[in-house]
């Protein structure tokens, strides 16, 4: 539910993530330019139109496994049934020939079938005896180890539908269906700024009060691999003038612009007023910790604005939960919140109540069941509380203490890929 705070004599309405969400779905119109690319290059971009494979995979009847092939109804009787072999046929050189009656032709896996056989005897299920025959133990059951026409993917079946991102298994299976180019999203191009007078770039020397800033990187690592073309556009002074300009012109050039910092509530945070002055705030702030100050709007006509939280790990995480999300449609994939697996908590965990919290947390293996556990201090200033850290749980705003036991909601960091 979203909470509502008097603040400055405005009513403001702090969303919840869904709700943030929500919004951002809504507001967002996906990509239109398309391009072809070849699929060697198309590894992560998104489907502008549906791919279909042009062929049969595979196109002709093979064999699972090394044995024997033959036609059953030449069988009768009981086993063992001994057979003359005429014939090889190996993956790639098929035999021409179809089966002549009453005869087995060896076969290895992937290998053609003849014309005429029904069935394979796997090799195990046969002795081989002298003057070219072989006794067949069993009685095959036909279709058993035969992979049919179009067993993995038929013609003109569909193997992903316009949305879908470009991964290694679907360039995998758009190879197979001997695809080579594809017809995608062009990448939105997206410009990243920090903001504060306190940021230096890293190598820099530090004066008296200052940090290294370290947002603006981390942002751009946690878009690499999407669809989007992201541009450094480097460090904003907190100077009202300046921010918006830079945002105005910026705005021209850019599909998106991520934003970190100067969009709370202190003097020096100009970036919300710089939104409102230059374009418009669809909304600002989340019902959320970390990362209540999240500011969501458009600068000029056509360019969307994301404006993150200053603190590091607030930024990380409405970047993993909202932000990245939203670029991905505005990239034209498929919109959704990362997806949430229920898992026990291994010590109780608490927090103050009243927003939904994602504290960062790691995995632990107890009595053989995968439990989840608060990795150290939560403040949002701390990388370290993220750094190592497996995942992010959430803790619902209604409960102040959880007991050991516990369900809660784990986004995993990191999965097989
Ligand atoms: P702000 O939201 O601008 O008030 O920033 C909140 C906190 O995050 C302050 O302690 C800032 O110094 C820090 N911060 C803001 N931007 C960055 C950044 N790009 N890198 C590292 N720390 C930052
Ligand atoms: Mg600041």
């Amino acid at each position: 539910m979203a909470s509502t705070t008097l603040m400055g004599g405005d009513l403001i309405q702090a969303l919840t993530i869904h709700e943030g969400f929500e919004r951002l779905a809504t507001a967002i119109a996906p990509m239109v330019r398309t391009e072809t690319l070849a699929l060697e290059d198309a590894l992560g971009r998104v489907l502008a139109s549906p791919l279909i494979s042009p062929i049969d995979v595979p196109a002709f009847r093979n064999s699972a496994m090394d044995g024997y092939a033959l036609a059953s109804p030449d069988l009768s009787g009981e086993p063992p049934y001994v057979l003359p072999v005429e014939g090889t046929s190996l993956a790639g050189h098929p035999m021409t020939e179809a089966l002549s009656s009453g005869t087995a032709v060896r076969i290895f896996t992937g290998a053609a079938l003849p014309d005429g056989a029904d069935s394979i005897v796997v090799q195990e299920d046969t002795v081989r005896l002298d003057e070219g025959r072989v006794q067949i133990n069993v009685r095959p059951s036909p279709a058993r180890f035969v992979r049919p026409v179009g067993h993995d993917v038929a013609a003109e079946h569909e193997l992903a539908a316009r949305g879908a991102t470009l991964d290694a298994f679907l360039i995998a299976a758009a190879t197979t269906s001997g695809i080579e180019r594809v017809n995608v999203f062009e990448r939105p191009r997206v410009g990243v700024f920090a903001t504060g007078d306190e940021l230096r770039e890293p190598g820099a020397r530090l004066g008296p009060g200052e940090i290294y800033e370290s947002n603006r990187r981390a942002i751009r690592m946690l878009l690499q691999g999407c669809p989007l073309d992201v541009v450094d556009l480097g460090i904003l002074p907190d100077d009202e003038a300046a921010t918006k300009a830079a945002l105005a012109s910026a705005g021209s050039e850019f599909d998106a612009l991520v934003t970190s910092g100067g969009v709370s509530v202190g003097d020096a945070d100009y970036v919300r007023q710089a939104i409102e002055a230059r374009g418009s705030i669809d909304f600002w702030r989340l019902n959320l910790r970390p990362g209540k100050p999240f500011a969501f709007g458009r600068v000029g006509s056509s360019c969307y604005i994301f404006g993150l939280p200053g603190n590091p790990v607030s930024s990380i995480v409405t970047m993993l939960l909202l932000t990245r999300p939203a670029l991905i449609a505005l990239a034209g994939g498929n919109a959704r919140l990362p997806s949430a697996f229920s898992a026990p908590l291994a010590e109780s965990a608490q927090h103050e109540a009243g927003r939904d919290e994602y504290q960062r947390g790691r995995f632990v293996v107890q009595d053989g069941e995968l439990r989840v556990t608060t990795y150290g201090d939560q403040s949002s200033n701390r990388l370290s509380s993220i750094s190592g850290a497996d995942c992010l749980f959430l803790l619902p705003g209604t409960q102040t203490h959880f007991e050991p036991g516990e369900r809660v909601d784990v986004l995993p960091f990191r999965g097989l890929l």
